[in-house]
C-alpha cells in the first residue's frame, strides 16, 4: 500500500475512533448527570451530543483537521464544565494532559492538509491557561454540585482511564506513521520500481555485509538482454518496460534461492552465498528465457540474454569479483550472445 494512503487511513481510523469514543463519553456523563441531578452536565451533553455527532459526519467527509479541533474543543469544555460543577476531585482536569497528543495530531494535519505549521506558542498557553484556570477556579470556588464520594470515584476512574487510552492511542498512532514511511523510504531506496526486484544500491550494501564464511561457494552472475534496443526501436519502449519486467520475474522464479537485482538498464545480477544454487541453472534459465514468448498488446516477442558467471576467489575485492563477470559477460556478447560464459 502507498505510504500517503496508509496513512490518510491511519488519521481516518484514529478520528473516527475518537469520534465514536465521545459519543460513548456522552452516554456515559448523561447517566452521570441524569442520576446525581446535575442539570449543567445534562444541558453540556445534549449540546455535546448534537456537536458529536456532526463531528462523525465531518470525519465521513473527511474534513479531518475541522474534526480534530471539535474534539479538542468538545473535551477541553467538558474539562472546563466537570471542575465547575464537581470541583478538581473526579479529575476532569487530566483530559487537559489527554488532549497534548491531540495538538500534536493538529499540528501533523496542519503541514499536511495546510502545508503550514501549527501557532504552537499560542496554542500551548490558551492550553495552560485552560488547565491553569480550572485549578484556580477550584481554589476560590465551591463546586456546584455537592456528588457523593461513589460519583467521585466512578468518574475518576472513568476520566483516568480515558485519558490514558487517549494519550496511549495517539502515540500508538505517530509509531505507525513512523513505521509505514520508514518502510516506504527503505523500499523505494532499495527496490527497482519498474522491475520490483532489489536495485544496486541494496546488492552493493548486501555484498559489503555479506558474512565471510565459504566465501569459495559464492558466485555471481551479470544477465544482459540481448539486443535489447532493437526490442524498444521495433515494439516501443512501452513493450520494452514489460519485457524487463517479465524477465525480472522469471530471473526470480528460476534462482529462486539467489539474491537477484537489476543492476542497470537492461542488465541483472544473480548472486548464490553458498550451496544455495547450482552455477548450472544460469543454463536453465537461458533456455527459459530464449524458449519464452513475451505477448504484448498483439505483438509475441522471443528474446536471448548473454551471462557471465564467476565464482568467488579470495583473491577478489567485491568490485573485482563484479568486474570479472562483467567481463566474461562481454565475451559471450563478442562470441555470438545468447550463452552462458563461466
Ligand atoms: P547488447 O546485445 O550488446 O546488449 O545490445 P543492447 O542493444 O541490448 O545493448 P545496449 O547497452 O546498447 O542498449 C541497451 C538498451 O536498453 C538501451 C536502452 O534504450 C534500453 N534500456 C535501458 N533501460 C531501459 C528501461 O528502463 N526501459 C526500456 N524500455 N529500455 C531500457
Ligand atoms: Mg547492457
Ligand atoms: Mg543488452
Amino acid at each position: 500500500m502507498n505510504e500517503s494512503v496508509n496513512n490518510r487511513v491511519l488519521v481516518k481510523n484514529l478520528t473516527l475512533f475518537f469520534g465514536i469514543f465521545l459519543l460513548f463519553t456522552d452516554v456515559f456523563f448523561l447517566t452521570i448527570g441524569i442520576v446525581y441531578d446535575m442539570p449543567l452536565i445534562r444541558y453540556l451533553i445534549y449540546v455535546k451530543l448534537v456537536v458529536n455527532s456532526t463531528n462523525i459526519f465531518l470525519i465521513l467527509k473527511k474534513h479531518y483537521l475541522i474534526s480534530t479541533v471539535i474534539i479538542y474543543s468538545v473535551i477541553m469544555a467538558m474539562m472546563v464544565v466537570g471542575v465547575i460543577a464537581m470541583g478538581t476531585a473526579p479529575a476532569f482536569q487530566i483530559f487537559a494532559i489527554g488532549m497534548l497528543p491531540c495538538i500534536s495530531h493538529n499540528g501533523y494535519l496542519h503541514k499536511r492538509i495546510l502545508k503550514k505549521e501549527l501557532p504552537f506558542l499560542p496554542t500551548i498557553i490558551i492550553h495552560v491557561l485552560l488547565y491553569a484556570g480550572v485549578y484556580i477556579y477550584a481554589r476560590f470556588n465551591e463546586p456546584l454540585y455537592d456528588v457523593p464520594q461513589s460519583a467521585v470515584d466512578i468518574l475518576l476512574i472513568f476520566n483516568s482511564a480515558a485519558t490514558f487510552s487517549i494519550v496511549i492511542l495517539y502515540a500508538f498512532f505517530f509509531h505507525n506513521i513512523a513505521i509505514s514511511s520508514e518502510e516506504k523510504l527503505e523500499q523505494m531506496a532499495l527496490i527497482d520500481n519498474l522491475t520490483g526486484i532489489y536495485n544496486r544500491h541494496y546488492l552493493l550494501a548486501f555484498i559489503d555485509h555479506m558474512e565471510v564464511e565459504d566465501p569459495e561457494e559464492r558466485w555471481i552472475a551479470i544477465l544482459d538482454i540481448d539486443d535489447f534496443k532493437k526490442v524498444n526501436d521495433t515494439y516501443g519502449h512501452n513493450c520494452g518496460d514489460y519485457i524487463l519486467h517479465e524477465v525480472a520475474g522469471l530471473v526470480k522464479q528460476i534462482c529462486k534461492n539467489c539474491i537477484v537485482c537489476r543492476w542497470g538498464g537492461e542488465e541483472f545480477i544473480i548472486l548464490s552465498r553458498k550451496n544455495e544454487c547450482d552455477m548450472n541453472i544460469l543454463e536453465t534459465l537461458r533456455v527459459r528465457i530464449s524458449e519464452n514468448r513475451f505477448t504484448f498488446e498483439d505483438d509475441d516477442i522471443q528474446i536471448t540474454v548473454t551471462i557471465g558467471a564467476v565464482q568467488y576467489h579470495k583473491d577478489l575485492n567485491n568490485d573485482s569479483w563484479i568486474s570479472r563477470a562483467d567481463e566474461k559477460l562481454y565475451y559471450g556478447k563478442s562470441h555470438g550472445k545468447n550463452c552462458v560464459i563461466m
